[in-house]
């Protein structure tokens, strides 16, 4: 099993990247944000939740999201391995993926952190609110409320990987080729240790 966590702040390519990933290494991919937009559009009673939180540029509560993240895994018991983005963005979502994976006897392979300067956040996701339909990505103080809560409640999920020596950085700027073959390096790299 290869499981990779795609780690990085709004805007940093996270979604970009794992479509290339999960084609190259065949892995199923579970991006909360994602999941949460379309319980949004189905309008489900998960989406409503969600979307009072997001439209603010706050985190979904833990306990939601943990919960939804572990149903989703189940749903893919053959699964070769997951790319997890967006997901684990507080200290206590790690620590819930990590004992929830060693339940069945699996761990993380690897998390892979995109390191990008916040200006280029900024004007990225202005650039992406333009023609995404996303309110989150449209009004600037929703973006910087975004990159504040990332400062201060994503941060510490660094540190919990690189305590256990599985956090990667890749620099996140350049082309998306470019990119793409940093990233596969590094999964490479830690797949044969
Ligand atoms: P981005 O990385 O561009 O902020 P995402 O699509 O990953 O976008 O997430 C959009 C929003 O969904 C987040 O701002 C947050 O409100 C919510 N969300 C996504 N993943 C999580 C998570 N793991 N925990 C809590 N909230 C989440």
């Amino acid at each position: 099993m290869l499981n990779i966590v795609l780690f990085g702040p709004p805007g940093a390519g996270k979604g970009t990247q794992s479509e290339n990933l999960i084609a190259k290494y065949k892995l199923v991919h579970l991006s909360t944000g994602d999941i949460f937009r379309a319980n949004i559009k189905g309008g489900t009673e998960l989406g409503n939740l969600a979307k009072s939180y997001i439209d603010k540029g706050q985190l979904v509560p833990d306990e939601v999201t943990i919960r939804l993240l572990e149903s989703e895994v189940n749903k893919n018991p053959s699964a070769g391995g997951f790319i997890f983005d967006g997901f684990p963005r507080t200290s206590a979502q790690a620590e819930a993926l990590d004992s929830f994976l060693d339940s069945k006897g699996q761990s993380i392979t690897v998390m892979l952190s995109l390191e990008v300067p916040e200006e280029e956040l900024k004007r990225r996701l202005l650039e992406r609110g333009k023609t995404s339909g996303r309110a989150d990505d449209a009004d600037p103080n929703v973006i910087q409320k975004r990159i504040d809560v990332y400062n201060a409640e994503t941060t510490p999920v660094k540190a919990y990987y690189q305590q256990q020596n599985k956090c990667s950085e890749i620099h996140g700027v350049g082309s998306i080729d470019e990119i793409f073959s940093r990233l596969s390096s590094a999964i490479d790299a830690a797949a044969v240790k």
